[in-house]
């Protein structure tokens, strides 16, 4: 069994991509179980961008292939925001800060937009980098629209707001299991996946 460390702080986060991920032969650890992990700045302006920011550093410090992700939700009314901004979506704007504050913000803004111009997709990148600099890149998407109100209270994030045509319920109505099948995560996971079969995780040894 290949161990793979996540960069994350956020042990739901390990448990979701262990899941996504179980039938491959990985052992996923947190990178906070790493003592003095040092925190990487998501500056980059791309989901990519930070993901592989994230990985590569994990990868650095650990010694291990490391695995993270970056996602956010594009709106097509706002012209694709909050995008990479998602989580700091309200903080930006002085409009407070967190889950909450986000959703009543694009709640606001899209006050008076009807129904036809509500599309929205999550997108999520996830990088596997290796301790030798070596990459995969993979890509997940999951449409959707906007939702006139809040509804639901599971998942995280923008997770009441966001309604899944499909299953004709917001993401935050949805069972857990049934949002892990669908999501933007999960696509990005498959994709992973198939980059996956062939890919050396280990250095090779040489001499
Ligand atoms: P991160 O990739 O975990 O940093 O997520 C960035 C932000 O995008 C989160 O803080 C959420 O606001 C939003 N986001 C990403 N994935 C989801 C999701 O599955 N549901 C709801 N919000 C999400």
């Amino acid at each position: 069994m290949t161990r793979l460390v996540v960069a994350t702080g956020n042990r739901g986060k390990v448990r979701e991509l262990s899941e996504l991920l179980a039938d491959l032969d990985l052992d996923l650890v947190a990178l906070s179980d790493f003592a003095d992990a040092p925190p990487v700045d998501e500056c980059a302006d791309s989901y990519v961008g930070n993901a592989r920011l994230k990985a590569h550093a994990a990868a650095r410090y650990t010694g291990l292939p490391a695995l993270a992700d970056d996602s956010g939700l594009e709106v097509d009314a706002l012209g694709g925001a909050p995008g990479v901004r998602s989580a700091r979506f309200a903080a930006d704007h002085d409009c407070g800060d967190g889950d909450a504050d986000n959703t009543a913000l694009l709640l606001r803004k899209l006050e008076g937009v009807g129904e036809a111009e509500r599309a929205a997709r999550f997108r999520c990148a996830i990088v596997l980098a290796t301790p030798d600099g070596r990459e995969l890149v993979a890509a997940g998407t999951c449409e959707g629209r906007i939702a006139q109100r809040a509804s639901g209270a599971a998942g995280f994030g923008y997770d009441p707001v966001f309604y899944y045509p499909p299953l004709q319920a917001t993401f935050a109505e949805l069972d857990p299991a049934a949002k892990r099948a669908v999501s933007h995560r999960a696509a990005a996971c498959r994709n992973l996946r198939q980059q996956l079969r062939g890919f050396r995780l280990s250095e090779s040894r040489r001499g």
